[in-house]
């Protein structure tokens, strides 16, 4: 792996394991892969909630705010914002290192809030011109501090900095109307594309394993009008409270959440029979883009896939014959995606249903996975990257 430049190296902390399970599927553009998840995709997606209002009413309502908000090509619930960038950022500030969390939202020009401080000068007060850094030292932002250092690290909470020039521009979601009436969700395309090959319908029972904060729960939702029976698991309570948060926003009132581990439904609800089931399980989120710093080990990345493993087990027990399983990660590795499922489809439990017959424009923006088995959302056209198959059972 030579030829990662420094640039790429500084942020990508991945051993060789991680490195040659991505090189499995990009090969010699793996240097090209890891350097566009380094910047964000020239598009910041919302979906539509078409239950409760129309694409035409939720694109006037942006524009009256004054963004410029598209339709998308592909999705009609769709609509996306330019991201500006990348731009020029000054640098000449008083010096605030945020941590990765924070670094990702004030990279996009998100104002800096003080429990994401790390380090500040000791000399910021109130008014001070500041730069923002990640903690390996890329520089951020600019902007004006609105309480002093020593307040920011006391109180840690409200905003610290108000960011006036960021590496890249995108509109501040959360402070639409339009958000905060429950009309949109910030999603990515990919991530809607996998609720669409879901394809619920009123009546199936739908059960999403690994839900929260239930993003492709209340795509589903929406797809089947509220009508099909959604048993939305996940074992995180905080995240639960996330989803409930979220699926109250969109008005959402119908879905059976249930806090607990999805691995042993079979046994903790015998009662439940899937038609359809949506596995989103964690992974590596090496697709995740932009990246600031991301640290993966082997060891790590052969725990994941083991525990990949059991929740696929288990959606086949609770699967009716036939039903289908759509497994979708946000991870570009091999062992993750084509490698997991292959074991599957060669145990004879699930095979293939071609994408193609549920979303037929599906290659518009995916392409093929490796070994040809399911599809991939690339780095390399301005997306995420992001896995996805429609199984049906044997
Ligand atoms: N599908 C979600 C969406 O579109 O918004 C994102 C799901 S996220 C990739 C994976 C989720 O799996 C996390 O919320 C995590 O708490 C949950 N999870 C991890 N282990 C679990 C388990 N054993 N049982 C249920 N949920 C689990």
């Amino acid at each position: 792996m030579n030829d990662l430049s420094y640039f790429v190296r500084k942020i990508f902390d991945y051993d060789d394991f991680v490195l040659d399970s991505i090189k499995k599927v990009y090969d010699d553009k793996i240097f090209d892969v890891l350097y566009s998840l380094t910047r964000p995709s020239s598009r910041l997606y919302l979906r539509v909630n078409l239950l409760r209002s129309s694409v035409n009413d939720v694109v006037r309502e942006i524009r009256e705010e004054g963004y410029e908000v598209f339709r998308d090509e592909l999705l009609e619930e769709a609509v996306y914002f330019r991201v500006e960038g990348p731009n020029k950022v000054d640098g000449s500030g008083l010096r605030v290192v945020v941590d990765k969390r924070a670094a990702e939202s004030v990279l996009m020009g998100s104002n800096l809030y003080a429990p994401g401080v790390v380090y500040c000068e000791r000399s910021i007060e109130k008014g001070s011109s500041v730069s923002i850094y990640s903690e390996n030292n890329i520089l951020l932002a600019d902007g004006e501090a609105l309480i002093s250092c020593e307040e920011a690290l006391r109180i840690r909470r409200g905003i610290f900095v108000k960011v006036y020039k960021s590496l890249f521009k995108a509109p501040p979601i959360r402070d639409l109307r339009v958000w905060e009436r429950g009309l949109v969700y910030p999603q990515s395309l990919p991530s809607m594309i996998v609720s669409r090959l879901l394809d619920p319908r009123p009546g199936e029972v739908i059960v999403d394993m690994c839900a929260a904060p239930g993003g492709k729960t209340s795509h589903i939702y929406e797809l089947s009008r509220g009508e099909a029976v959604i048993y939305a698991f996940d074992h995180s309570k905080k995240r639960i409270e996330e989803m409930i948060s979220n699926l109250r926003r969109l008005g959402h009132d119908k879905i059976n959440i249930i806090h607990g581990d999805s691995r042993y439904i079979s046994i903790d609800h015998p009662y439940i029979k899937a038609d359809k089931i949506l596995l989103d399980p964690p992974c590596t989120s090496t697709g995740v883009r932009p990246k600031i710093y991301d640290h993966k080990t082997g060891d790590e990345l052969r725990s994941l896939v083991k525990y990949q493993e059991q929740f696929i087990r288990e959606a086949h027990r609770i699967l009716r014959k036939g039903g289908v399983l759509i497994y979708s990660t946000c991870s570009i590795t091999y062992d993750e995606n084509e490698g997991l499922i292959k074991k599957f489809l060669d145990e004879k439990l699930f095979e293939e249903v071609d994408p193609e017959k549920i979303f037929r424009e599906i290659y518009r923006i995916g392409e093929r996975g490796a070994d040809d088995i399911g599809v991939r959302f690339s780095p390399l056209k301005d997306l995420p990257g992001h896995y996805v198959i429609v199984l049906i059972k044997r």
